[in-house]
């Protein structure tokens, strides 16, 4: 029999590679926002025309790129983030896989404006079906600017499925409030054919929050705080008359990458037992910041699933700290709760940092209000850290009262 196999052109492999990737507009905006914030940029631009479905634009005051990267960075696992297999475990960047631009070019026609600060002059270059179509030095902006124009032109099936702007539009806007409340250093603006959408300035979470949902947040946000070894959990909770009947408004953030997790969000139900009604759904922002070591964020293409190495411990400490937080803002009386009122930092036994990990910040200048103060990222790089780490959880949870989490989750 003669031979039969044969290896797929590029374009056709990244034209299948984009079925994951790629689903919807509001995929192309989650990973152009997410390089924008790879790139250091403390300004992003959004800018849409029909629901995304004839042009989805970011602008970004980013890093840039030089006029060799700009022609790199289509291509399939081009990515300046990870260079081996081991810089998996300790991801700090959104993007990882350097497949976003590859699979969006293989399905969109895409034009790059780029310009590093310390180069005069940029690039600018148009790819379309994977082929680079036209390259030449361009007098851009420093930074970088994505236009992707007639997103699965050239898949009239896929471009068959978007659905009605209404639905691909509430896509985005999910998308870009998710990247929005992780990313509150950052000033975000958003225009919607032509029209303002949002204009975030940068701030803290609170002043955030209050910018995506409205000034009637303002007073109806109670701050959770928690801050043990390898762990650390900040954000605020809805008071009960936030809670709504539908879900949406709740948000979890690990390494603030937006996931999703019946697991954890019935640990932040749970804590509001006894003050909101069965059919509520509270409304919450909960960063967890924990040892990229800990978690597996390589489960899910489009990574809102992730792995957690300690699920229990996180439930149960997750479920602590919020009824702590409910409880200082005298949302929960403190007699009616089991593990004590004033909690962890009086009955925790805190274990001495070690030495490498400097003075790590307590105070979180999301909650504190100060801007300025440098948000720290619980660091740990190496096994011996990472065990002591889950003896020290051990320790502080043998002094509270452990929660058997239910098995079944929502
Ligand atoms: P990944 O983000 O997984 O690395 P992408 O395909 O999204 O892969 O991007 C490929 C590379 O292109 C990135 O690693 C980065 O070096 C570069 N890049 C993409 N977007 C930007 C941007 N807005 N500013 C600067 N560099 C960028
Ligand atoms: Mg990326």
């Amino acid at each position: 029999m003669s031979d039969i196999i044969k290896i797929l052109p590029d374009h056709i492999a990244n034209q299948i590679a984009a079925g994951e990737v790629v689903q919807r507009p509001a995929s192309v905006v989650k990973e152009l926002l997410e390089n924008s914030i790879d790139a250091g940029a403390t300004i992003i631009k959004l800018m849409i025309k029909d629901a995304g479905k004839q042009l989805i634009q970011v602008v970004d005051n980013g890093s840039g790129m030089s006029e060799t990267d700009a022609r790199r960075a289509f291509e399939r696992h081009a990515t300046s983030k990870i260079s081996s297999a081991a810089d998996l475990f300790r991801l700090t960047t959104m993007g990882f896989r350097g497949e976003a631009l590859a699979s969006i070019a293989a399905v969109a026609q895409v034009e790059l404006r780029t310009r590093p600060h310390n180069s005069t002059l940029g690039t600018s270059l148009k790819v379309e079906n994977s082929v680079v179509v036209s390259q030449q030095p361009d007098q851009t902006a420093a930074g970088t600017n994505f236009s992707v124009s007639n997103l699965f032109y050239n898949t009239p099936a896929r471009r068959q499925f978007l659905k009605s702007d209404a639905v691909e539009l509430r896509h985005i806007l999910d998308e870009f409030e998710r990247v929005a409340l992780a990313h509150s250093d950052i000033e975000f603006v958003f225009f919607n054919n032509d029209t303002e959408v949002y204009r975030l300035p940068a701030g803290n979470l609170r002043k955030r929050i209050v910018s995506v949902f409205g000034a009637s947040y303002q007073d109806k946000l109670a701050p959770v705080e928690q801050d043990i070894e390898a762990l650390r959990i900040s954000g605020f909770v809805g008071r009960p008359e936030l809670a709504k009947k539908t879900r949406g408004d709740q948000y979890f953030f690990v390494n603030k990458r937006f996931i999703k997790s019946p697991y954890l969000h019935h640990a932040v139900v749970a804590s509001f037992e006894g003050i909101l009604a069965k059919d509520q759904h509270p409304f919450y922002v909960i960063f967890i910041e924990i040892d990229p070591g800990q978690i597996d964020v390589n489960v899910h293409p489009t990574k809102t699933e992730i792995k957690f190495q300690e699920e229990r411990q996180l439930y149960n400490i997750l479920r602590a700290t919020v009824r702590g937080g409910l409880s200082s803002a005298q949302i929960l009386p403190s007699f009616d709760f089991e593990t004590p009122a004033e909690g962890f930092s009086q009955n925790m036994t805190r274990p001495a940092r070690p030495a490498q990990t400097g003075s790590a910040s307590k105070i979180n200048p999301q909650l504190a209000g100060g801007e300025d103060t440098e948000y720290r990222r619980p660091v740990a790089d190496d096994q011996t850290r990472l065990s002591n780490n889950l003896n020290n959880w051990e320790a502080f949870l043998s002094g509270n009262e452990m929660v058997e989490p239910l098995d079944e989750v929502l």
